[in-house]
């Protein structure tokens, strides 16, 4: 958690105070912070699970303090419609049905009137996995007022099977959903946020318009509609600090971002390369990766007017692979995240 609050460099502050000074637009967006569960009270399993304590006291920050809550459909709507998203705000969605969620969260979610999308990989609920929601439940779930989003059928790690084998397990999830429940969701959500350009060209295929990874970051009209954000919450990343702080985030927007693909192959150290939109009043802006398996900030350099490179100080190792960024202007901070999936 260390990596929200680090003191600026002064040499960083210099470089980007002559580079982002007064030669870009003022910050405007505040965007939305859309967060992600996937297991309540199973300490069992601490990396996907977030204590019944904690998650109650997310519940509770966000009514005390009038946080607006939204549906994760109406964000879509306001990309579809091109608006900004001019209003801070915050989603909630929880990955896989587990039968935890049902138990433990559903009911505070449902008796405070708070939007929920659950997430589903449908082969998990026909097989009738122990431990998870059946088709039942699901189906009172949403007459009870909840949302649903696509998941795959098998929650395979997409980049890394054949295309024909996606296709297949998409269509046999767009069949369970028909069967089961009458529709196919809009949403979709990509299982372990994982993508890559080829699985994008997919989703497209099949007319599907929108899908979130699991990379830290606040969504805004500016992303790309096939890889929107999420905050994970799980017991570490799931303290109440934490949870404000994402919660009060805004969205640090950027463009031209390289490497093209989010699937790296073969390319363990890439160069990270990206145009930050706003005006950052001369504020430096903090990296960290976990590059070589550890957490670290990293160097970064000014490549051109306010496009910055980050320089890695080690190779990726293979599988999941993180970026956030983050800087503070005016008393806000400003967060990017990214997801790469090495191999
Ligand atoms: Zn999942």
């Amino acid at each position: 958690m260390n990596y929200f609050f680090t003191i600026p460099s002064k040499i960083h502050f210099i470089f980007l105070l002559l580079f982002f000074s007064n030669i870009l637009p003022a910050f405007s967006e505040p965007g939305v912070s859309v967060f992600m569960y996937h297991r309540f009270g199973e300490e069992k399993y601490p990396s996907t699970n977030v204590t019944e304590k904690q998650f109650l006291s997310h519940i509770n920050y966000v009514l005390n303090n009038d946080i607006k809550i939204l549906k994760l459909d109406e964000i879509i709507e306001s990309l579809d419609r091109n608006e900004k998203l001019n209003e801070k705000a915050v989603v909630f969605t929880v990955d896989d049905a587990y039968s935890s969620f049902y138990k433990i969260a559903w009911p505070v979610f449902r008796d405070n009137n708070i939007p929920v999308t659950l997430f589903i990989s449908t082969d998990i609920i026909d097989k009738k996995t122990k431990g998870y929601m059946s088709w039942g439940e699901i189906r009172q779930f949403i007459n009870e007022g909840g949302s649903v989003g696509q998941h795959t059928s098998t929650h395979l790690h997409m980049p890394l099977n054949d295309i024909s084998d996606i296709k297949k397990d998409i269509l046999n999830s767009h069949k369970s959903w028909i069967k089961n429940i009458g529709f196919i969701p809009k949403p979709f959500a990509y299982p372990y946020g994982e993508t890559s350009n080829e699985v994008i060209g997919v989703l497209k295929e099949f007319d599907i318009s929108h899908a979130f990874g699991q990379h830290s970051g606040v969504v805004s009209s500016l992303d790309n509609r096939y890889y929107l954000p999420r905050f994970s919450l799980n017991e570490r990343f799931g303290e109440k600090d934490r949870f404000e702080f994402a919660v009060n985030s805004y969205s640090l927007d950027v463009k031209n971002f390289l490497p093209i693909d989010m699937f790296l192959v073969d390319n363990k150290k890439p160069s990270i390369e990206f145009n930050i939109i706003q005006n950052l009043k001369g504020n430096s802006i903090d990296c960290f990766s976990n590059p070589g398996g550890m957490w670290n900030k990293q160097e970064i350099i000014n490549i051109k007017k306010n496009r910055i490179q980050i320089k890695l100080n080690e190779a990726y190792l293979n599988g999941r692979a993180r970026l956030n960024c983050t800087t503070k202007v005016d008393d806000k901070w400003y967060w990017f995240g990214y997801q790469f999936l090495v191999k």
